[in-house]
């Protein structure tokens, strides 16, 4: 078959099923062809690598040249970017095919994908439940094959939480390894970009393609390439797989409680051990997180003021009327309440309380990993406390959206790879996800560790 063939096919399905799903805010048929008939060539003449010819999603977070980049905001939805992200140029390098922009929550802030100016996204195993978010429209559509692969990212779980409940593998890559440069900034010392498909060996072979050192992100890591499928197939025997008793406490429901004690049933079949470990800072993550997220996000969404691009307010008095009012109708709830408390951690009088606080938990919840790795080679424990929930169920509450996290913001507060991988169904048979948390540049351990079990 081939890229134009396959891409077609693709582009049919999303015509036909997204109406639904809303998992797509842009599709781009003439754009998508025209990569797939260059990849097409790219084959003929013997030039084809893993990924060429494979139409591939992009979340909207990633501008594209001449796409519209809308980052799941209504500030920027006439915003057609002029550039391709990092990520998206190795995509192109590599010949794969852009099948269209993914549905998010706005500037990734979100759980369940409720906080789009597009819409909520459905859950193709249920359509009464979310999908996840931030990148809820990316696990939707690998999850309802509207696309072989998806990109995410993941600021405190957004690959990792939508992945588990729409039951797909999605990895969050060590910070660092993949760049930044052109993938809207949320909190630039917690945001990774990193795949989403149905198994480790694709998150494999969609890593190899957008790792690299990008001098345009100044925390870009230069390091040798590696080929993260190289170790896919070594067994298991002798691996010690840490499980931190405090997320094995209250708050799992009972259905996701059981679905990880067999797959870790599993694992000790495979030749694995386990070993109870501690993390005595890690329920501090939350807390620590929603100090650190929303003051790195005031900072970076001062830049949307309306002049240069994005929305702005159509009649305005002076220059401080137009920010004003360009911002209040740009962003949504979700994002001024983070610009507002993000704000306020900053601020004068507060800012040791607060924001140096959390710095120094966030040290120490670093620590506590450091530490439970000289008992242990990976770290296993649900991806999230239960299955997906209902849209509209806690879209009120913001404290219960964010205990969604729960399980999943330690990683990004550490900069550690971590990962989610499907293993059954719980109650109204809805996914159930294994949480895989690695040390440093263990990506190719834990997607081992992930394949042995898929
Ligand atoms: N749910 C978290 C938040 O709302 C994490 C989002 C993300 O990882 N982008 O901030």
């Amino acid at each position: 078959i081939s890229s134009t063939e396959l891409t077609s096919e693709f582009l049919q399905r999303i015509q036909q099923l997204n109406p639904e799903y809303n998992a797509f805010i842009t599709v781009n048929e003439e754009l998508s062809l025209a990569q797939a008939r260059a990849a097409d060539q790219m084959i003929a003449a013997g030039q084809a690598s893993p990924l060429t010819g494979i139409p591939i999603a992009q979340k909207d977070i990633f501008c594209a040249k001449g796409w519209l980049t809308t980052c799941g905001s209504k500030m920027l939805s006439n915003f057609v970017s002029p550039y391709d992200a990092g990520v998206i140029e190795r995509f192109n390098q590599a010949g794969a095919v852009n099948i269209g922009k993914t549905n998010m929550d706005e500037f990734a802030m979100g759980s369940s994908n409720e906080t789009s100016y597009y819409g909520p996204v459905k859950n193709p195993w249920d359509h009464a439940a979310v999908p996840g978010g931030s990148s809820g429209g990316a696990a939707c559509a690998v999850a309802a094959r509207l696309a072989c692969a998806a990109t995410g990212t993941d600021t405190g779980g957004s690959i990792r939480q939508p992945a588990a409940l729409c039951g797909i593998s999605g990895i969050k890559p060590t910070y660092g390894l993949v760049s930044r440069y052109g993938m809207i900034a949320f909190a630039s010392s917690l945001d990774q970009g990193g795949p989403m498909a149905k198994s480790a060996e694709d998150l494999a072979l969609l890593l190899n393609v957008m790792v690299g050192f990008d001098p345009r992100d100044s925390t870009s890591l230069q390091r040798e390439a590696e080929d993260y499928a190289r170790d896919l197939q070594k067994p298991l025997a002798g691996l010690r797989i840490g499980l931190p008793k405090e997320y094995f406490a209250a708050g799992m429901s009972n259905d996701v409680a059981s679905a990880i004690e067999k797959a870790l049933d599993e694992y000790r079949k495979l030749g694995a051990q386990t070993v109870e470990i501690s993390l005595p800072n890690a329920p501090l993550a939350i807390p620590v997180y929603y100090v650190l997220a929303p003051a790195e996000a005031s900072s970076n969404l001062s830049r949307f003021d309306g002049v240069r691009y994005g929305h702005r307010a159509e009649s305005y008095s002076d220059l401080a009327d137009m920010y004003r009012k360009s911002r209040a109708q740009g962003f949504g709830p979700e994002v001024k309440r983070r610009i507002l408390i993000g704000t306020y951690v900053l601020s004068h009088g507060y800012y040791d309380a607060y924001y140096i606080k959390a710095q120094k938990l966030r040290r120490l919840i670093a620590q506590d990993f450091a530490d439970a790795y000289r008992q242990c080679d990976i770290i296993m424990g649900p991806t999230t406390p239960t299955v997906a929930f209902n849209l509209g169920e806690k879209s009120g509450d913001p404290i219960q959206m964010y205990l969604s996290d729960i399980y999943t913001s330690a990683a990004n507060l550490t900069g550690m790879p971590a990962m989610s991988i499907p293993v059954g169904f719980g109650d109204k048979n809805r996914p159930i996800g294994l949480h895989i948390i690695g040390n440093y540049f263990k990506e190719a351990q834990m997607l081992n560790v992930a394949h042995q079990y898929q």
